[in-house]
């Protein structure tokens, strides 16, 4: 079923009460579970609501929308061209942009997030510096990063990536806490700890506030049965 996360994140704390008709703010918010409140809901395939059959690609956890994939893997799948859907699933990655687990540096050792070409900044730059050759064949001919970390971990615990120069978090994370604002970079890192890696996540923040209550309320109503 659909679960929900980062209840610190919880449905009006940002929004003005007089954007609501007299009482319907208030009719609304009790109406709606405290835990039906939160900001990011993770959509599981069998969701009421949401859900749908699982994506094609098999051990993708979100669901299917479009052609028997999800949005993100359709984008993709159109990308390369609309080619046979199951020769398509069965060979593409499951791991997916903006996702949970993000991919460090393609650079054998080099811990860092790829920022673009399946590079981090500083390998980027270096592959410029070269030219930019073929990148399969210019990756072999990189040495191999043997040093740590340099500036230690990525805060969110479950990230596996270095963290950049100026943010305590990999680019990745560090991109999401400018967006939201930001924060204490301790709670920001619990906050995105709580967010699971695998099944579609529908961020309630980056939607207007009515469609967003909307959305609460029937995922509320749906848990009911
Ligand atoms: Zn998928
Ligand atoms: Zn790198
Ligand atoms: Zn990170």
């Amino acid at each position: 079923m659909t679960t929900l996360h980062t209840p610190e994140h919880t449905l009006f704390d940002d929004e003005p009460a007089t954007e609501y008709p007299t009482g319907l703010r208030e009719k609304l918010m009790a109406a709606v579970r405290p835990e039906f409140r939160s900001a990011v809901l993770v959509v599981a395939p069998d969701d009421p609501v949401f859900g749908s059959s699982p994506c094609l690609v098999g051990p993708c956890e979100r669901a299917a929308r479009l052609h028997g994939m999800c949005i993100a893997h359709h984008q993709r799948w159109d990308a390369e061209g609309r080619p046979d859907t199951t020769e398509f699933a069965a060979h593409t990655a499951s791991q997916i942009r903006g996702d949970g687990t993000m991919m460090s540096c393609a650079v054998a050792g080099c811990g860092y997030g790829r920022t673009g070409h399946g590079l981090c900044i500083t390998h980027v730059r270096q592959w410029h510096l070269a030219d930019r050759p073929d990148i399969s064949a210019w990756l072999p001919t990189c040495p191999t990063v043997t040093t740590p970390a340099p500036h230690g971990q990525c805060r969110v615990k479950s990230c596996e990536l270095w963290a950049t120069a100026r943010i305590p978090f990999c680019v990745s994370h560090a991109q999401r806490w400018r967006k939201a604002g930001r924060p204490d970079v301790a709670e920001f890192a619990v906050a995105h700890e709580q967010t699971p890696h695998h099944g579609e996540t529908i961020d309630l923040l980056v939607l207007p506030a009515r469609l967003r209550l909307e959305i609460q309320t029937s995922s509320h109503l749906a848990s009911l049965g």
